[in-house]
């Protein structure tokens, strides 16, 4: 992207002036980010051209502060050491050791992380009010992680996400579930999905995995209440 047509790019959500956030230039800007100050959305900019897609952390960021939250598969902890600053304890839960310990370097104090099984978690008969479960249905039975999903939340928001990406080989899952089945089951379940989310999307995940490097891909995006 050539700098100077920032100026003519402006916030898909508050119409305000974007500014630019150079990490990488040469003759145009490689990476960096384009920045809007009211809203404090950001837009990546990856190999020169800049990104300007809602994004999945526009979502989560816009969930009010809950008093417990869990993040399933928190991995390097992005989600929820981003949570913590919000929520009132936030729990991780992950079968990688090493992206634990990457995630326990910049956790706030509210942010505990576990290295557990999702299926056997260590919760007994605990509800949370927010549970947060990305890109899971390709490794965890998808029918198991909604039955856990479901028995874990009372009186709150589930969010989660998926690209479907089923094929792992033997490693695959045994029932793969697709959006409409997803959002079916939920509903069988008694959960409301939010408005915004009941059409099966493709939202832009852009994950930071540190100030150079971005990983981009599509996902569906689910978010549903329960009120019991
Ligand atoms: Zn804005």
């Amino acid at each position: 992207m050539n700098p100077k047509n920032s100026q003519f790019l402006f916030c898909i959500k508050c119409k305000g002036a974007l500014n630019l956030e150079i990490l990488n230039e040469s003759s145009e800007v490689n990476e960096g980010f384009l920045y809007c100050k009211k809203c404090k959305l950001k837009f990546p900019i990856i190999s020169k051209i800049p990104l300007i897609l809602e994004n999945i952390s526009q979502f989560i960021e816009k969930i009010p502060s809950k008093p417990f939250v869990i993040e399933y598969g928190s991995s390097i902890g992005i989600i929820s050491n981003t949570l913590g600053k919000k929520h009132e304890h936030v729990f991780g839960i992950d079968t990688s050791f090493s992206a634990l310990l990457e995630a326990k370097k910049k956790s706030p104090k509210n942010c505990e992380y576990i290295l557990s099984d999702t299926l056997q978690h260590p919760f007994g008969k605990k509800k949370f009010n927010l549970i947060i479960a990305l890109n899971l249905f390709e490794l965890i039975e998808p029918r198991l992680l909604l039955n856990t999903i479901s028995s874990q939340i009372r009186n709150g928001l589930i969010f989660l996400s998926d690209p479907y990406d089923y094929d792992r080989g033997k490693n695959s899952v045994k029932h793969p579930l697709y959006e409409k089945q997803i959002r079916e089951i939920l509903t069988q379940k008694k959960f409301l999905i939010t408005k915004s989310t009941k059409t099966p999307s493709n939202i832009t995940w852009t994950l930071n995995i540190n100030k150079r490097t971005n990983l981009v891909y599509k996902v569906d995006i689910i978010s549903a209440r329960k009120s019991s």
